[in-house]
């Protein structure tokens, strides 16, 4: 019996996904953890791949449009390397 064929799903998988960067123009890999972490903070898609995020935090200081990309405190795990400023 395969009766949940019917049932819809109410929010999309979480699966790893294929972005185009508005800066650069090259796709880059939107992890499904990345996205889990936008979908629970109600954040869109990020527009930019992260070597762009990364070159535009430092180009730019971060404005409240900015809070769209959460940037390196996605990833708790890596080695924190916001400590430069
Ligand atoms: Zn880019």
């Amino acid at each position: 019996m395969i009766d949940n064929v019917e049932h819809k799903r109410v929010t999309p998988p979480f699966v790893d996904r294929h972005l185009r960067c508005i800066d650069c123009n090259s796709e880059f890999l939107f992890s499904a953890e990345e996205k889990n972490y936008f979908y629970d903070k109600n954040f869109y898609y990020p527009k930019r791949c992260p070597s762009c995020r990364e070159a535009r935090k430092r180009n730019h200081p971060p404005t409240t449009s900015e809070v769209l990309e959460p940037g390196s405190s996605l990833n708790p795990h890596n080695n924190h390397q916001g400590a430069q400023q």
